[in-house]
């Protein structure tokens, strides 16, 4: 893919990047090792300072920045303009809060002094995706930054200019030269990149074939890695639902982010008792949606990412239909400029089907009906991913089993899943491994030395 801003809504290109050359990137490379020196001397305070200072620019100049996400990716201005404030949000959390996750813990052993001393692995390279060009990339960052580690970040090639925009709202939260660099160079140079005995580890978010590349080379260097990858999200609905929330609740699920979301609700699995009636009014809620614009403050659903995306959702549900599946509403690409789908439903498909396996990146809801707790279970489980669920019932009971029972990062009961800076965030199965946020994040980059005093 080149290097370069297309805006989605009419498909003009606005700005285009020459890839970095070999001399570039290692110049870069010494100047993190050059930071990295320099971090170890610095107290936390500061850095923890630097960070509330990053907090206070991205909320001050939050509309700039979420025009900048809606022209390069497409998503709503209202929703950009959250995503800023929820990396502002995040920033102020590990200030707050890395003291605390970072102090040594003291283990007893009977007669000696041990404990466990945190300390950060090095240079960490961050590959990520454009579906969000800031959130993806600031909860690796925040808690990162704070561990003391160094950011090197090969963002996804059609959002350079929020690459670039994230490098200097770092340096001029006051974060030393080279802290966290924005690397504008295609796919094929990370293996260059990550090959380099100056980056001590990995992080990928985006596709599968994308972690599956990047950790074989990541293993056969015994290089840490991190994967955040694809998911299928079951939302799952039982007869005790508040069937209006979960209607609504599913329907900002799928079309979140124009449908573009590793979390979105995907498959959801109906209990028969109340499959018809949320099979209509799921279906009408999907068509009313407002489809347009993303520049517009009342536009719900804007156009896909890039031209590829559309073609993929197009031939998606063609697949589907062709195995069986019936559309309830939408199907179709949107006429005009710019890479717009109809929200769409589909019913009935057999999960024979090869496209039942895929994950649907784009506003598309497939329906599964259940006859009985057991069979949403095993629908829900039936899947290549695990990332996370969202499960609607007021029966403690069946709480109980969704809770133990779903091969997945996280069961979120009556709401929808969502990533929340205090939580750990990741997946099971071919979503990936290791986690983000939290302390568990925290800790995936950093090296946890145990100390013994006699
Ligand atoms: P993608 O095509 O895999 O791209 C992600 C990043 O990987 C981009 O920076 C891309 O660079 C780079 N890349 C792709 N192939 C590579 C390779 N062989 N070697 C090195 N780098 C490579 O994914 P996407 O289309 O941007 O993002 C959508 C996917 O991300 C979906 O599957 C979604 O579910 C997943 N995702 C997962 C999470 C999570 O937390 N689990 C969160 C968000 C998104 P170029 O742009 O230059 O190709």
């Amino acid at each position: 893919m080149p290097i370069q801003t297309t805006n989605p809504t009419n498909g003009m290109v606005l700005r285009s990047f020459e890839p970095l050359t070999q001399a570039a990137i290692s110049g870069k490379l010494a100047l993190a090792q050059l930071a990295l020196r320099e971090d170890r001397g610095v107290p936390l305070d500061y850095r923890a300072l630097w960070m509330r200072k990053l907090a206070g620019i991205l909320e001050h100049e939050t509309e700039e920045l979420a025009t900048l996400l809606t022209t390069e990716m497409g998503k709503t201005i209202v929703s950009a303009r959250q995503e800023i404030l929820k990396c502002a949000a995040c920033c102020r959390y590990y200030a707050e809060n890395a003291e605390r996750m970072l102090a040594p813990e003291t283990i007893e052993t009977g007669g000696n002094e041990s404990y466990v001393r945190w300390e950060p692995m090095g240079v960490v390279l961050a590959v990520m995706p454009w579906n969000f060009p800031f959130w993806q990339v600031f909860r690796f960052l925040a808690p990162a930054l704070m561990a003391g580690n160094v950011g090197l970040l090969k963002h996804a090639s059609n959002v350079p200019q929020c690459a670039l925009a994230i490098e200097s709202l770092v340096r001029r939260a006051g974060f030393p030269r080279g802290t966290f660099q924005a690397l504008l160079i295609e796919s094929g140079q990370v293996e260059a990149v990550l090959g380099d005995a100056r980056v001590a580890a990995v992080t990928v978010t985006g596709s599968e074939a994308a972690g599956r590349a990047i950790a074989a080379q990541a293993g056969w260097l015994v290089k840490k890695s991190v994967l955040e990858l694809g998911g299928s999200d079951p939302f799952i609905v039982m007869p005790s639902a508040n069937m209006e929330a979960a209607i609504n609740a599913g329907v900002k699920a799928r079309t979140m982010n124009n449908g573009q979301s590793c979390i979105a609700a995907k498959r959801f699995v109906i209990h028969e008792a109340v499959y018809e009636e949320f099979e209509m009014l799921f279906s009408a809620a999907m068509e009313t949606l407002r489809v347009g614009d993303p520049m517009k403050e009342d536009t719900e659903v804007g156009p896909l990412a890039t031209e590829q995306g559309l073609l993929d959702i197009e031939a998606q549900v063609a697949a589907a239909v062709k195995a069986g599946g019936r559309i309830t509403t939408g199907g179709e690409r949107m006429l005009g400029a710019g890479n717009f789908f109809e929200p769409t439903v589909i019913a009935d498909l057999p999960r024979a089907a090869a496209v039942y396996r895929d994950e649907i990146f784009g506003p598309v809801a497939m329906l599964f009906r259940a006859k009985s707790l057991d069979e949403a279970i095993e629908i829900a489980n039936d899947t290549p991913f695990g990332l996370g669920a969202s499960v609607w019932t007021k029966d403690a009971d069946e709480r109980g089993r969704f809770v133990a029972e779903l091969q997945c990062g996280g069961v979120f009961v009556n709401t929808p899943v969502v990533s929340d800076a205090r939580l750990p965030f990741g997946g099971t199965k071919r979503s990936g491994y290791g986690r983000e946020l939290s302390v568990a994040g925290m800790r995936e980059f950093m090296n946890a030395k145990t100390v013994v005093i006699a």
